[in-house]
């Protein structure tokens, strides 16, 4: 399989040729065609798959195709992650994917002041990386919303739990429109990530590697 085979568009194919990439990863070759199509996954992978383009070239790809904007403080896509350090891997990555789009993006964490991260916010962005907690308390004080999310990624699900996340999970998931597509990843499958996928996914597509 090649990148060119799995339905992605020139802007994209050009970012990732540029990089050196020539050949889609196995959770690249099996989860872009279906995220493209639509299909919810379930997605079992650990870092250092390319689980992060497996999950951002179709979201990107699928913001541009769609018209809708984002209201003041809202996003139209959403990616949930347990650390700072992953939300800013992911954050670089997609700029480095998305850099021939146009698209607004917000990487959310604590740790740091919350200004800048309001300020980046009150526009409304297309796409939103976060860790639950500092993303929660921005929710709380009103300067985050998600009506208008599209696109859902929930990044390692099972170190979610494990750090003790589960709660603000579920309190995020429970402001997201429920017609929305969905993207699950955890490297395992503990009962409690099974529970959590229950409740997030529609009709998913199972996809290890
Ligand atoms: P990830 O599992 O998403 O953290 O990605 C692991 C590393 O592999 C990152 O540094 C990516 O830039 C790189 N990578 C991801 N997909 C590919 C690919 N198809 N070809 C070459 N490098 C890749």
């Amino acid at each position: 399989t090649k990148f060119t085979d799995l339905g992605l568009n020139e802007s994209l194919l050009k970012a990732l040729a540029e990089d050196g990439y020539e050949t889609p990863t196995p959770i690249q070759a099996k989860a872009i065609p279906l995220l493209l199509d639509g299909r919810d996954v379930l997605g079992i992978a650990q870092t250092g798959t390319g689980k992060t383009a497996a999950f951002a070239l179709p979201m990107l790809q699928r913001l541009m195709d769609s018209n809708r904007r984002a209201g003041p403080k809202g996003c139209r896509a959403l990616i949930l992650t347990p650390t700072r350090e992953l939300a800013v891997q992911i954050n670089d990555s997609i700029k480095s994917y998305g850099r021939h789009l146009r698209h607004r993006t917000a990487c959310i964490f604590g740790g740091v002041g919350m200004n800048p991260q309001i300020r980046a916010l009150s526009g409304g962005v297309d796409l939103l990386i976060a860790t639950p907690g500092r993303l929660i308390d921005l929710m709380n004080q009103g300067y985050v919303r998600f009506d208008k999310v599209e696109e859902f990624v929930l990044d390692e699900a099972d170190r979610m739990l494990d750090m003790g996340f589960v709660r603000d999970v579920r309190k995020v998931v429970d402001r997201l429109p429920g017609d929305r597509h969905t993207l699950l990843f955890s490297a395992t499958m503990p009962t409690g990530v099974r529970d959590l996928a229950d409740g997030l996914l529609r009709d998913p597509v199972k996809v290890e590697v």
